[in-house]
C-alpha cells in the first residue's frame, strides 16, 4: 500500500497533526492502493503560516529568478512525465495513453504557456495618461482542485501563483492525492524557497472551508462543481479575499447542415465520451438542425458502437471507469431519469458493459429526442452520456444553446465561415470550439454565467494572482 501521508510544509515532508485517515480507491478494480490523512485546523495553520513567512522573502524575488525556478520546474516535470501519466491512470481512472497524451501533457503544456506570458509581461509600465503600472503577487494563495484533470487543474493554479511572486497552499482532491504528491516533489526538486509550496490533503467541508476563511490568505483559487464554489465565494466573503472559480458546465454543440457531417458528428460524440465524460467542458449537449438530423443519429450512433470500454491500465484508445461510486451510482441514476422524462435511448443505458464485474464501468450512452427543459439536458451528468436535441433554424439554435445556467465552453459545426463568426458572438460561454478547434495551452480558459469567473491559462492566468498599483508622479 502507498503511503501518502505527510504533508508537505515549510520545505518538508511532515507528519500531519490530524490522524483522519482516507482510502485512496482504484476505479479499475475498486482496491484501496493508498491512505491519505485528512488535514485539521492545526494543519491548515502550519501551512498558511509558512506561506505567510516565505511570502515576506518570494514576493521580491525577480522576474528573472522566477523565470529560472520554471525552467527548473519544467525540466524536473519532463523528467517525472510518465511518473504522472501513470499516477493518474491509476487514482482516478484515466486510460495510460490518453494520460500520457492529455492528462499528463497538459502540466508540461500548461507550464510553457506560463513561461511565455511572464516573458513578455512587463511589470512596470507607463500608461497613457503618464502614470506607472505596477503588477505585484496578490500574496498567500489558497489552491483548491478536484479529481477528473488533476495535474492540468494543479498546474493552472499553482505555476501561474508561483510565476508572479505569490506563495502557496495546494489542496488537492482527497480523491487523486498521488499525482499531487508527485507534482509536490517536482517542485521540492526545482529549487523552491522553504514554504512557497505546501501541499495539505484534506475534505472540502473541514480544510476548504477553513482555508476559504483564513484571514491570512489573500486568494481562494476554486476549481470544482457549482455547488462548492458558491460555499467558497460565502466564506471567504467576511474576509474580502480574492475568488476565482472554475466551475461546471453542460456545453452545447450546434450541428448545423452545411458542415460535414460524418467527420464532425463522429468528432462530437468521441469529444464528449473523452476522460469517461468526466470533463467540465464536455460537449454533451449536441443540438442539431433538423434538416440533417435522422442523418446524425445514425453517425452518432455508430461512433458510440465504436467506442471501445477497457482497463485503463491497457494501452489503446478506450474509454475507462468512472471515478468512483458516488460517480456510478449518479451518472446511472441520470441514465433512469432520462428514460423516465420520456428521452429516447439511441444506445447504452443502463449497467455495466458486458465482462466488467469490477470497476465503476459504464456505457457510452446516448438520448434522442430530447427537450432542453429535461434534467438531463439541463443537469451536468459527469459520464459518458450525451443527449441529442433537434432545432429548427440558427435563432432557435442559439436560444437553446445559451438556455442553461452554465457557460464555460461552446462548439459549432458548420462549413459556412460568416455564420460561425454570427452564432459564435451570441453564444454566453468562454469558449467557442469552431469545427473542432481545439484550446491551445496559453489561451484562456473560463466560464460564463455559473461557470465561474476569472481565466486560467496563458496572460490572463497571470493577472489573476497580482494585484495592479498605480504610481502618480
Ligand atoms: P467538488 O466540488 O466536489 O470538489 C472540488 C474540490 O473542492 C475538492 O478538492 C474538494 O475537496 C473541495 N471542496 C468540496 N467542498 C468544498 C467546500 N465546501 N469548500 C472548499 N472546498 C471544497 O468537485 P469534484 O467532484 O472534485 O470535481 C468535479 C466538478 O469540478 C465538476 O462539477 C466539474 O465540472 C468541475 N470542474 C470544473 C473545471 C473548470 O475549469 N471549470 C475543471 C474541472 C472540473
Amino acid at each position: 500500500m502507498e503511503d501518502l501521508k505527510k504533508f508537505f510544509i515549510d520545505g518538508k515532508w511532515i507528519i500531519p497533526n490530524s490522524t483522519n485517515i482516507f482510502p485512496v480507491i482504484d476505479p479499475s478494480n475498486e482496491k484501496i492502493f493508498a491512505e491519505i490523512i485528512l488535514g485539521n485546523d492545526k494543519d491548515v495553520e502550519a501551512a498558511v503560516y509558512a506561506a505567510k513567512k516565505a511570502f515576506n522573502i518570494f514576493s521580491s524575488f525577480s522576474k528573472g529568478d522566477r523565470l529560472k525556478l520554471l525552467e527548473n520546474l519544467l525540466s524536473v516535470m519532463e523528467k517525472r512525465f510518465e511518473d504522472l501519466a501513470k499516477s493518474m491512470t491509476k487514482e482516478m481512472g484515466a486510460p495510460i495513453k490518453f494520460s500520457r497524451n492529455s492528462q499528463a501533457d497538459s502540466g508540461i503544456g500548461h507550464l510553457k504557456g506560463f513561461i511565455e506570458s511572464l516573458k513578455k509581461q512587463s511589470e512596470r509600465e507607463v500608461i497613457s495618461n503618464g502614470d506607472i503600472l505596477v503588477r505585484e503577487p496578490i500574496g498567500v494563495c489558497a489552491l483548491i482542485t478536484p479529481w477528473n484533470w488533476p495535474i492540468n487543474q494543479i498546474t493552472l493554479k499553482v505555476i501561474p501563483a508561483l510565476a508572479v511572486g505569490c506563495t502557496c497552499i495546494l489542496k488537492p482532491s482527497e480523491h487523486t492525492p498521488l499525482s499531487a504528491k508527485i507534482f509536490s516533489e517536482i517542485i521540492e526538486e526545482a529549487g523552491y524557497p522553504p514554504g512557497v509550496f505546501n501541499l495539505i490533503n484534506g475534505d472540502g467541508p473541514t480544510v476548504g472551508t477553513l482555508l476559504s476563511k483564513h484571514k491570512d490568505v489573500d486568494m481562494v483559487s476554486f476549481t470544482g462543481s457549482t455547488r462548492a464554489g458558491v460555499l467558497v465565494s460565502k466564506n471567504a466573503a467576511d474576509s474580502v479575499k480574492r475568488v476565482t472559480l472554475e466551475l461546471g458546465g453542460k456545453s452545447p454543440n450546434l450541428v448545423f447542415s452545411d458542415c460535414n457531417l460524418e467527420e464532425r458528428v463522429n468528432e462530437s460524440v468521441l469529444e464528449c465520451f473523452s476522460n469517461s465524460g468526466q470533463s467540465c467542458d464536455a460537449p454533451t449537449r449536441l443540438i442539431v438542425e433538423r434538416k440533417c438530423y435522422n442523418e446524425v443519429l445514425k453517425i452518432a450512433e455508430n461512433a458510440a458502437k465504436n467506442q471501445k470500454v477497457d482497463d485503463p491500465h491497457k494501452d489503446g484508445d478506450h474509454i475507462g471507469p468512472l471515478f468512483d461510486q458516488i460517480q456510478f451510482d449518479r451518472v446511472q441514476n441520470m441514465i433512469q431519469l432520462g428514460i423516465n422524462e420520456g428521452a429516447k435511448l439511441l444506445i447504452g443505458g443502463l449497467g455495466k458493459p458486458d465482462g466488467f464485474d469490477k470497476g465503476w464501468y459504464v456505457k457510452p450512452t446516448i438520448f434522442y429526442d430530447v427537450h432542453n427543459k429535461m434534467q438531463i439536458a439541463r443537469e451536468e451528468i459527469f459520464g459518458p452520456v450525451l443527449v441529442i436535441i433537434p432545432f429548427e433554424d440558427e435563432k432557435e439554435a442559439i436560444e437553446i444553446a445559451n438556455d442553461t445556467p452554465y457557460g464555460l465552453a461552446s462548439y459549432l459545426q458548420t462549413g459556412d465561415t460568416e455564420r460561425a463568426e454570427r452564432v459564435a458572438s451570441k453564444l454566453r460561454a468562454g469558449s467557442v470550439h469552431i469545427n473542432g478547434g481545439s484550446l491551445n495551452y496559453g489561451s484562456p480558459f473560463g466560464g460564463y454565467k455559473q461557470s465561474g469567473n476569472g481565466r486560467e491559462g496563458g496572460d490572463l492566468g497571470l493577472e489573476d494572482f497580482q494585484e495592479f498599483k498605480t504610481l502618480h508622479f
